[in-house]
């Protein structure tokens, strides 16, 4: 195997292999290593993710980034030009509800939509008649509004996206291994090179570092702090026999969210001890779907009135705690080393245009389709937040 490449990936989950796959179609012949340490993504978000994909942000670009995504996973075969050997991701657009219960909450929520709408987004908000009539289901006393899109949002195959990805920037000629970076060669204030558990040094003009909820480990290499740490979170399976509505939407309430999957429920809530996990502490928290979900969903949804859990599984977000959004692009400090982390949450739906945008960064050295600025390190290093405030 070549010791040196063009690029190397230290991360080949969802962000890894999509940069991966836009660097080898925008440039063919470029070299570039993907090295993951664990191929199997056990601990990876990518694969214990909800895989749901929405319009409904707070930030304009995160509107753009999800308009891109969604466009992309429709026809995600063929935008892989047909290399990605997974036939079709299964979208199933049965959209977002976002609940509110006051009017502060109602002014919020008919703002954001005013701005989603503005960038081709089709969300609309309801008053409870209009909630109740779309949703009889549900228990729309305590409510103000909500807000639904009616397109564009739901939910996908999360490992298809990542095997599509990575099948294309194979085929493409990205070389995948399975190995762990441990340190960055940094020369003149550049880096220069990745070391490799097994393969040693591997040469470079340019680093990314996608590893997820170790990206600080990353930048600590080169004496760079990033606001990056794993959090906790519990996703419960679960069966409620006298609530079946397989077409209802992803529901956002106050403590929980909810969303159908086949004849099953997945729903999770966000600790009140919400804080940062070591990256290999995947004990669940059980007491939650008890202590906090189970009622809530009662109130909100009198057919859940019989629950059973039937699985439940644990994954981390990679938490930026500056303003739970992404952190992208060469970081001023050190210009070749890219970072595409810090997702919270969202990352998955973002794959598709964070990958683009990172590629055609470091090709072109700017941003090109799609202005990602605002996701730009350079708020971090200056503290000035840039705040998703629709964090689920
Ligand atoms: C419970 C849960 C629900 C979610 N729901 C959604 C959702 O509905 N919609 C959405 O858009 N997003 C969602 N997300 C977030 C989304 O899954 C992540 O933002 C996204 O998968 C991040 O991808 P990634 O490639 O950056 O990180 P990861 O998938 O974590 O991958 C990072 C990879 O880097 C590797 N790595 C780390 N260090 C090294 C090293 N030193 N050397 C080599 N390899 C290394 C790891 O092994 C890992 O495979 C959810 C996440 C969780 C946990």
């Amino acid at each position: 195997m070549a010791q040196s490449y063009d690029v190397v990936v230290i991360g080949g989950a969802v962000m890894g292999a999509s940069v991966a796959f836009w660097l080898t179609r925008l440039s063919p012949g470029l070299r570039v290593l993907v090295a993951e340490r664990d191929p199997s993504f056990a601990q990876a978000s990518t694969a214990l993710s909800v895989a749901s994909i929405r319009q409904q942000f707070t930030t304009a670009v995160n509107v753009e980034i999800s308009r891109f995504g969604v466009d992309f996973i429709r026809d995600f075969a063929a935008n892989l030009g047909g290399q990605g050997e997974v036939a079709s991701l299964g979208l199933k657009e049965n959209g977002y509800l976002f609940l509110t219960q006051t009017a502060e909450g109602r002014a919020l929520l008919e703002s954001v939509a005013q701005m989603q709408r503005d960038h081709g987004a089709a969300t609309e908000v309801l008053p409870p008649e209009a909630i109740k009539a779309r949703f009889p289901w549900l228990n729309t006393e305590d409510l103000s509004a909500a807000s639904f899109g009616s397109r564009d949002e739901g939910w996908f195959d999360n490992m298809g996206l990542l095997a599509g990805f990575r099948n294309a920037a194979r085929a493409q000629g990205a070389t995948f291994v399975r190995d762990r970076a441990t340190g960055l060669r940094v020369e003149g204030g550049r880096v220069t090179g990745v070391m490799l558990q097994e393969r040693g040094l591997i040469e470079c003009a340019i680093a990314v570092n996608a590893a997820g909820t170790r990206a600080a480990e990353i930048c600590r290499w080169a004496g760079l702090d990033l606001p990056v740490e794993p959090r906790k979170r519990t996703v419960f399976v679960i069966d409620a026999p006298n609530a079946r509505h397989a077409e209802a939407p992803l529901l956002v309430d106050r403590g929980f969210y909810l969303r159908p999957e086949q004849d099953h429920w997945i729903t999770a809530t966000v600790p009140d001890t919400d804080g940062p996990c070591a990256p290999d502490d995947f004990d669940p928290d059980l007491h939650l779907f008890e202590d906090v979900i189970w009622e809530q969903l009662w109130h909100r949804a009198p057919g859940f009135d019989a629950v059973k859990v039937v699985r439940h599984w644990v994954g981390h977000y990679a938490y930026n705690t500056l303003d739970q959004n992404a952190i992208l692009g060469p970081h001023p400090a050190l210009p070749s080393l890219f970072l595409m982390n810090g997702f919270s949450g969202h990352g998955l739906q973002q794959a598709p245009a964070v990958g683009r945008g990172i590629a055609e960064h470091i090709l072109t050295g700017g941003w090109q389709s799609l202005d990602l600025s605002d996701l730009s390190v350079a708020r971090v290093l200056e503290n000035r937040p840039f705040r998703e405030q629709a964090v689920v």
